[in-house]
């Protein structure tokens, strides 16, 4: 049996759909990235398995016992399940070590003590448990709101978008951090994210979520390697369609760059990027442009290349 599964749950506003009988299931202590683009359902999801959100639909189960909704209990929300979101929902004038202990006053305070220790080492919070989180960076700040989430030993960790207003360096910082943790402590959690980067530092294991449906799920490198559909294909990279009007597509990665022998193209754009050129490259006979990297940063606009790939690299997908 799964430890925490969501069953058929749609959800409505008027007639806008926002989930349409999506289900999932967790083992104790796995980590689950759930990829959406705006307005996917992704927030809605979260507050329905955190019980703060009605359902039209559908059951919410963490082990034997049934989440209940705004609607079927008195105080919204469980202890074991907590939500994050992008504000970090700190105590202002409270430290960080205070912040944290906050969530604990009713606890033994050994406990209290132990637990707000092991926290505050786990996270490297150290140098800054007697700062105000005004004084602190971003990625500190959330990663303090995420220790003080912990204090209180939740079963369910709900991550909605928590790292959409920092900057890249310390997310992915706080990310690798996050990731020790999680598994060091063997927490179940759920992060939701537009950004597929995000999802790949933290776990591999994905769920697309697109119009309130699952569209895949699997391992990241087998959505990557074989995704079903052009748009899971293209949140990897883009993609270049080999026939026109076909369902046949090879990523820019793929495509090798050769003097003779192979789809005849010119070179029409140069970018540099950080660990090659991306090229975009007009086919001489379709007058089509594709995406080409060029991993030794060879070629110029205006230069001569052929394309060749391999077939196992081909992608077969449906729109
Ligand atoms: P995401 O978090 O992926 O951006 P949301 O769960 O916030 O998506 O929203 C999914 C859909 O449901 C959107 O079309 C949104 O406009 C709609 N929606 C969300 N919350 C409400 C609400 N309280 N009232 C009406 N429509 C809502
Ligand atoms: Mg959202």
């Amino acid at each position: 049996m799964s430890y925490f599964s969501i069953r058929s749950v749609s959800k409505a506003f008027g007639d806008q759909k926002a989930l349409k009988g999506f289900s999932t299931e967790l083992q104790k202590g796995n980590i689950l990235a759930i990829v959406g683009e705006s307005g996917s359902g992704k927030s809605t999801l979260l507050r329905i398995m955190a019980g703060l959100e009605v359902q039209s639909s559908g059951e919410v189960w963490l082990g034997e016992q049934k989440i209940l909704n705004p609607k079927q209990k008195l105080v919204a929300g469980y202890d074991e399940i907590k939500l994050i979101h992008q504000d970090y929902a700190l105590f202002p004038n409270s430290t960080v070590e205070e912040n944290i202990s906050r969530p604990l006053l009713s606890f033994d305070e050994n406990y209290a003590k132990k637990r707000v220790e092991e926290l505050i080492s786990l996270l490297r919070l150290e140098p800054l448990r007697n700062k105000l989180p005004r004084q602190l960076s971003g990625g500190q700040q959330q990663k303090v709101a995420i220790a003080k989430a912990m204090s209180v030993e939740p079963e369910i960790l709900l991550l909605d978008e928590p790292f959409s207003s920092l900057d890249s360096i310390q997310t992915r910082d706080l990310m690798d951090e996050l990731k020790e943790v999680f598994t060091a402590l063997g927490t179940t959690v759920i992060l939701v994210t537009h950004d597929l980067d995000h999802a790949l530092r933290l776990t591999d294991n994905l769920l697309i979520l697109r119009n309130g449906k699952t569209i895949q799920k699997g391992d990241s490198q087998d959505l990557c390697l074989r995704p079903k559909s052009k748009y899971v294909a293209k949140l990897f990279s883009s993609i270049n369609r080999i026939e026109p009007k076909g369902n046949e597509y090879v990523r820019p990665v793929d495509v090798r760059l050769r003097t003779r022998n192979g789809i005849l193209a010119h070179v029409s754009d140069v970018r540099f990027l950080v660990h090659f050129n991306s090229l975009k490259v007009k086919i001489k006979e379709s007058g089509e442009i594709w995406e080409v990297d060029d991993p030794e940063r060879k070629y110029q606009i205006g230069d001569r290349v052929y394309l060749n790939w391999q077939k196992e690299k081909v992608l077969t997908l449906k729109s």
